[in-house]
C-alpha cells in the first residue's frame, strides 16, 4: 500500500532504552532521524516515537532488528491537517506569507525556521488571531479539552546560583531563606491528593542542603502515601541523583533551557554552561522522564530569531511539557530595571509551539499570571493546556518570589480562567466551583 502522503513513519521502540539505542544506531549509520512525541493512536501519553523519512523505512526496520531493538510498531506519520484554516481567512487582511504558511499548517506540513520567525513576528490582527486560533484547534485535535491541574511546592528558596533574573538568586542577601520540612511538605501533599489531583511539582532553587537522601526520603513517602505523580524542578544534579530518583517513581522533570542563544545563556547564567545543562536535559529523557524545558520571553538582548530557535529545540530534543514565560524583572536582581517581556509575544511563543511541537503539555505560566490578570486564560486560548498551582504555604510564598509581584495561581483563579477559556476541569478533580 503506497501512499502518497505519508512522507515520514514512526517507529515506536520496546522502551525508552531501545527507542534511545535505536536513534543513536540509526544516526550513526547515516539515516536522518527525530524523536517526536507519538500520537495518541500509536502510544501512551508521552511516549516519543523514532520518525525517520519514508524511503528509510525499511533499511531502518532492518538495521533495528538486526541489532536487537524491540520495535512494538511502524506506523506512518499522517500529516496532522487542520483543514478550513485559509478558507476561514479569505475575507481577512493577511499577507501572502501569512497564507503560505498557514496553507502548510493546514496541509500538516513541517514549519521551517523562517515560517516560525514570521508567525512570530505577526502584528495584524487578523493574522494574530487566525495564529492563535490555529493553536487552539491544534490543541484540541492533539490534547482535547481538559486542562491538567498541578499543584506546586516551593520547598526551598535557598541557591548556590546567582542567575541574573532570579528573584531568589544567591547574592539576594536580604531575602529571609526558608527550607519546608518532610512533614510540611506531606502536608500539602495530602491536601493536594484529597482534592485529587494526580501530580505534585516539587520545585527549589539548587539547594544542596537536600541530599540525595532527603529527596530520596520526601518521594519515598509521597509515593507510599498517595501514589501521586511526582514532578521535580530542583536544577541541576549529577546523573545519579537524576537515575536514583526515577528508579524511586518521579515522573517528571522540569529543566527549563531558559534560552538556546548560547552568548545570552552564559550571561544570565553564570554559573552554569549551556552545553552542560542541555547534557541535563538528555540525561532526563534517557532515564524516562517526562521531559520539561521552556524558556523566557523577552530577555535582554533577545531577538525573535532566538525565540524561534528555541521552539525548534523543544521540538528536536522531543520535549513534553514546555513551560514558556515573559520576564518578570524581580527587585534587587542585576537586571530589576530592563523591562518585562511582552504578553502579546509569549502568547504567540504558546501559540506557535503548540502548532510545531503539537501532542505536548504547555503550561499557561505563574509568570503570564503575574503580569496580566488574565493572562492564563488568554495563553490556554492559544494552545496552552496545563495549569500549575502554586500551594506553598503562605508564611514562605513571599519570600519565592523568584519574580517580584507574583500573583497567586489557586484553584479559584484556575476556574476562572478554564470557565473563561470555555475548557474543561478534569474529571479527578474532587471539588466543584460552589466550594471555593
Ligand atoms: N532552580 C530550578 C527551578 C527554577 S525556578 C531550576 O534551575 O530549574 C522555575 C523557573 O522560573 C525558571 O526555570 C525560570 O524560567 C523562571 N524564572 C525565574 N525567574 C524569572 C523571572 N525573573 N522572570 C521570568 N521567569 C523567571
Amino acid at each position: 500500500m503506497m501512499n502518497v502522503e505519508i512522507k515520514y513513519y514512526l517507529i515506536m521502540a520496546g522502551s525508552t532504552s531501545h527507542m534511545l539505542r535505536g536513534d543513536k544506531l540509526l544516526k550513526d549509520k547515516g539515516i536522518s532521524t527525530s524523536l517526536v512525541p507519538a500520537p495518541s493512536e500509536y502510544g501512551t501519553v508521552c511516549a516519543t516515537a523514532i520518525k525517520v523519512n519514508r524511503e528509510d523505512k525499511e533499511k531502518s526496520e532492518k538495521l533495528l532488528r538486526d541489532n536487537n531493538i524491540i520495535i512494538e510498531g511502524i506506523y506512518p506519520d499522517k500529516p496532522r491537517k487542520l483543514l478550513g484554516l485559509v478558507e476561514k481567512l479569505m475575507d481577512s487582511v493577511v499577507s501572502p506569507e501569512f497564507m503560505t504558511v498557514l496553507k502548510k499548517i493546514e496541509e500538516g506540513e513541517e514549519l521551517a525556521l523562517e515560517d516560525i520567525v514570521m508567525l512570530l513576528k505577526t502584528e495584524r490582527k487578523a493574522e494574530k488571531e487566525a495564529l492563535f486560533h490555529t493553536a487552539d484547534r491544534m490543541r484540541k485535535e492533539v490534547v482535547g479539552d481538559v486542562v491538567d491541574i498541578r499543584g506546586a511546592i516551593e520547598f526551598s528558596n535557598y541557591c548556590r546560583k546567582d542567575c541574573l533574573y532570579c528573584g531568589i538568586r544567591k547574592s539576594l542577601d536580604n531575602l529571609s531563606r526558608y527550607r519546608m520540612s518532610e512533614n510540611e511538605i506531606m502536608e500539602i501533599v495530602y491536601y493536594l491528593y484529597d482534592i485529587g489531583l494526580k501530580t505534585v511539582i516539587l520545585q527549589s532553587g539548587e539547594d544542596l542542603w537536600w541530599t540525595p537522601e532527603k529527596i530520596s526520603s520526601i518521594i519515598q513517602r509521597i509515593k507510599k502515601e498517595t501514589k501521586m505523580n511526582i514532578t521535580l524542578s530542583i536544577g541541576e544534579r549529577p546523573r545519579e541523583e537524576y537515575e536514583l530518583y526515577r528508579e524511586l517513581g518521579a515522573n517528571n522533570f522540569l529543566l527549563k533551557i531558559e534560552t538556546t542563544n548560547r552568548k545570552l545563556f552564559e550571561f544570565i547564567h553564570p554559573d552554569d554552561d549551556f552545553d552542560h545543562r542541555v547534557k541535563c536535559s538528555t540525561w532526563l529523557r534517557e532515564l524516562g522522564y517526562l521531559n520539561g524545558s521552556g524558556n523566557i520571553i523577552g530577555l535582554p538582548g533577545q531577538t525573535i530569531e532566538d525565540i524561534a530557535r528555541d521552539i525548534m529545540f523543544f521540538k528536536d530534543m522531543g520535549i513534553n511539557m514546555i513551560g514558556i514565560g515573559p520576564f518578570v524583572p524581580a527587585k534587587g536582581t542585576p537586571l530589576e530595571s530592563y523591562p518585562q517581556g511582552s504578553i502579546d509575544m509569549t502568547l504567540k511563543a504558546v501559540a506557535v509551539t503548540r502548532i510545531v511541537c503539537k501532542r505536548v503539555f504547555i503550561p499557561a505560566t505563574t509568570a503570564l499570571a503575574s503580569l496580566d490578570p488574565d493572562g492564563q486564560t488568554k495563553a490556554l486560548k492559544a494552545g496552552a493546556n496545563t495549569i500549575m498551582l502554586i500551594n506553598t504555604p503562605p508564611k514562605y510564598r513571599y519570600s519565592y518570589q523568584i519574580y517580584s509581584d507574583k500573583n497567586m495561581v489557586d484553584l479559584k483563579s484556575a476556574f476562572k480562567a478554564v470557565e473563561e477559556a470555555k475548557r474543561k476541569m478534569p474529571p479527578y478533580l474532587k471539588v466543584g466551583r460552589e466550594e471555593m
